[in-house]
Formats: structure tokens, sequence, C-alpha cells
């Protein structure tokens, strides 16, 4: 069982923002930021790849909630959407779940995507992309 699912049983404690029939949403134990928080679904989806369309869809309405909630209550200007996948990106507890870490002045938070910009061509934008549309259902 995951610490999630120990907490939606209420086996291990948190700090409730949201809860429904099918989703829960609680603070992050590490508040990367002030607020720094967690939804997730229930019921255990591992990842992005196995949770479906539109459990997915109902979460969004969650996610939305909650982001304008922080953004009142701290009165934001900024606030990062996250969801890891896989080990190799960063996922810890593999139970399926979106962070939402609101943004501050001076937050010592730091996202650095390496930019491939000079290693393109054409070429290699219409491979990649004719990869994805191969594989879109
Ligand atoms: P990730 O690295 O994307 O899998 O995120 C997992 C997150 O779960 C981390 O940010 C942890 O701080 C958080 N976390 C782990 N255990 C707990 C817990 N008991 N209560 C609240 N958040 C937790």
């Amino acid at each position: 069982m995951t610490v999630f699912e120990k907490i939606v049983i209420n086996e291990i404690p948190s700090y409730k923002i949201y809860e429904d029939d099918k989703f829960l949403s609680f603070l992050d134990i590490s508040q990367a930021s002030f607020g720094h928080t967690l939804i997730i679904p229930k019921k255990n989806y591992k990842d992005i790849f196995e949770i479906d369309e539109e459990t997915l869809s109902q979460m969004a309405k969650v996610v939305s909630r909650i982001s304008k909630a922080l953004k009142k209550a701290f009165n934001l200007e900024g606030l990062n959407i996250l969801n890891n996948n896989g080990l190799i990106a960063g996922q810890t507890v593999f139970h399926f779940h979106i962070h939402l870490i609101p943004r501050y002045k001076n937050d010592k938070i730091e996202f650095h995507l390496p930019n491939n910009i000079d290693i393109m061509d054409d070429k290699k934008y219409k491979e990649i992309q004719n990869k994805i549309l191969d594989n879109i259902k």
C-alpha cells in the first residue's frame, strides 16, 4: 500500500484541503513553498500511463478549484503544476498525484530545462512529430 492510500483511509494523518468520493487534496509534507498541495485520486493509479482519461478530466476540475483557492489565500503571482511519472522523472510515491506549488519572490525553487534548439533541424522535428503522431489513438 502506498503512503497516499494510507492517507486516504486515515491510517496516516494529513492536512486535508478537499475531499469528495473520488479525489483527495492535502498539504505536501515537504512544503517546497508555503501552500504546496497535492491532489490524488483515491483509487491508486500508479502514474499517467495507468490513469484513464475520464478520471483525469474529473481531476482537472479539482486542480482548477484548488489552484484558485491558493491564489486567493496567498495572493499568488504564480503557481507551478507538476506531475512526475517514473523514478527517472523524480516520482517517489507511486500513486498518481499532481503538485500545486505556489511561487513567491526568492522562493529558491528552480526548474531547469535544457534547450536543444541548436542541435535541431527540420528533419529532426518532423521525425519526432511523426513518431508521436503514429502513436496517437
Ligand atoms: P513525487 O516525488 O512527485 O512522487 O512526490 C511525492 C510527494 O509526496 C513529495 O513531495 C513528498 O513530500 C510527499 N509526501 C510523502 N509522504 C507524504 C505524507 N505523509 N504527507 C504528505 N505528503 C507526503
